[in-house]
């Protein structure tokens, strides 16, 4: 069934078997529509092996409580068009997915902070089931075949496809109806190379300069070697012009370029963009979550207080990570002065351990580059697209699914529902205009 040269025609063919790519030709299959997919290569779904540390965050359930879920859902994404994900994530969101996941024989199962996975906590289930389900319909996917060039005509076949094989041989092939679900930028070694921009440029469309997103920040420290390696829970801010314009909170690595754990990789689009606009970013963190200013003051006088007699170095063994303490010694410029007693501590280098527990400052210099990221933010303008149904408003019968458009999600199961549900909407959009030009 496979990589079956002969039948070059379909009524329908998609770019990419990928998450997105998977779900639209599954969908679009189960309407009856004739449907191939188009693949670099030698498999389907090569990236999602590489999600969620090798289990695949398949989605999150925590949106999935309110009365509108969608809308819950839909606050997760970022995009130059802030409404544009909503009319999809209405079609098919995460209680759809679950249930999709399941008639698939891949039950979902809740972890940390509603992340959801397949209960074989194995990445490698996700494509298994689709390769499964796509066999069991016939679907054709044409491996190890790059496309070069998508050529509209106006008359049948409205899409002729140019494509390489792996042999350098030439292939073409054609359709009535396209899907592009090449994907973005990031993992280039899965496949996505950014090809799908250029061939939808070359159709008209236009490029929201794209940026790694979910990705770590590098920092401009003098210290950054002693800290590699610490973790710590706090608060972390990213501050433009004086702003704070993201918060996040959970674990922080620091490493021996910058920083890294859940809340980096959530404010990092945010620096990402900032950086490309030339502005200055920086990261805050918090050694102390939770508390204000004012009563670090109090707490810290209160055990400086009370531990009078103690060297600061270990005064602060208890309250912060041990690691950090040398550094901040630095940072308050006593660490020659390894004997200091609490109790002689001037009121300057106090102020100065008050700033560092409440804003520990750094400047963010860049953030890792797209092999190292986990989504794409930016990518083709969204305004080009007809909402909810993700039709090309430049060349119909051309529909987008996943990550190559310009929306992007946060950290935590979001960016695959981004696939799942957008390849679902513009298959189902599809059918409907089949039907609707059938009569039906
Ligand atoms: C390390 C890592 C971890 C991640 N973890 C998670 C997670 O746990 N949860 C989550 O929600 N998201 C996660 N993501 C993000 C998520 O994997 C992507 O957003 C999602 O896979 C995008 O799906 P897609 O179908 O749009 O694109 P992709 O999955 O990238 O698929 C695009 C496909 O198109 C093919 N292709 C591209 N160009 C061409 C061409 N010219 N010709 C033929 N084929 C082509 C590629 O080979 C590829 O197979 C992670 C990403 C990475 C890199």
């Amino acid at each position: 069934m496979y990589e079956d040269q002969n039948s070059k025609h379909h009524e329908l063919l998609i770019i990419g078997a990928g998450a997105a790519g998977m779900m639209a030709a599954l969908t679009a299959r189960d309407q009856g529509i004739d449907t191939a997919i188009i693949e670099s290569n030698d498999r389907m779904g090569k990236k999602i092996l590489t999600t969620g540390n090798g289990r695949c965050n398949i989605t999150n359930e925590s949106t999935a409580t309110g009365t509108d879920e969608a809308v819950a859902l839909s606050h997760k994404y970022h995009s130059n068009q802030a409404g544009f994900p909503l009319p999809v994530l209405q079609q098919f969101g995460v209680r759809q997915t679950i249930d999709f996941f399941s008639s698939l024989g891949l039950p979902l199962i809740p972890l940390e902070d509603g992340r959801m996975y397949p209960m074989s906590l194995q990445a490698a289930s996700v494509p298994g089931v689709f390769r499964l389900a796509l066999e069991d319909r016939n679907v054709p996917i044409y491996f190890k075949n790059k496309v070069l060039d998508v050529i509209v005509s106006t008359e049948h076949p409205r899409f002729t496809i140019k494509c390489q094989m792996e042999t350098e041989e030439q292939v073409v092939y054609t359709s009535e109806y396209l899907f592009l679900c090449a994907g973005g930028l990031t993992a280039p070694k899965t496949g996505t190379d950014g090809s799908g921009y250029t061939l939808v440029q070359r159709l008209g469309h236009t490029l929201i300069d794209p940026v790694p997103g979910i990705v770590q920040l590098k920092l401009d420290y003098p210290h950054l070697k002693e800290l590699s390696g610490i973790k710590f829970e706090g608060h972390a801010h990213i501050i433009v012009n004086n702003e704070v314009i993201r918060t996040e909170y959970g674990e922080i690595l620091f490493t021996d370029y910058g920083i890294s754990g859940p809340p980096i990789l959530q404010l990092s689009r945010k620096a990402a963009y900032n950086l490309g606009r030339g502005e200055s970013v920086t990261l805050s963190v918090e050694l102390m979550p939770g508390r204000t200013e004012e009563e670090i003051v109090e707490f810290l006088e209160t055990h400086w207080g009370i531990f009078g007699h103690r060297t600061v170095a270990d005064s602060l063994i208890g309250i912060i990570n041990k690691k950090l303490i040398p550094v901040l010694l630095k940072e308050a410029g006593i660490d020659q002065q390894l004997h200091l007693l609490c109790q002689d501590l001037s009121w300057k280098t106090k102020k100065i351990f008050y700033r560092i527990m409440k804003h520990w400052e750094f400047k963010v210099t860049d953030t890792n580059s797209f092999t190292n990221a986990q989504t794409t933010a930016g990518g083709i303008d969204t305004t080009e697209l007809i909402e909810g149904t993700l039709e090309s408003k430049l060349v119909p019968g051309l529909y987008l699914a996943g990550e190559v458009m310009d929306v992007d999600g946060d950290c935590g199961g979001y960016n695959l529902q981004w696939a799942w549900s957008s390849g679902y909407a513009a298959a189902m959009a599809l059918a409907d205009r089949r039907n609707g030009k059938d009569g039906c």
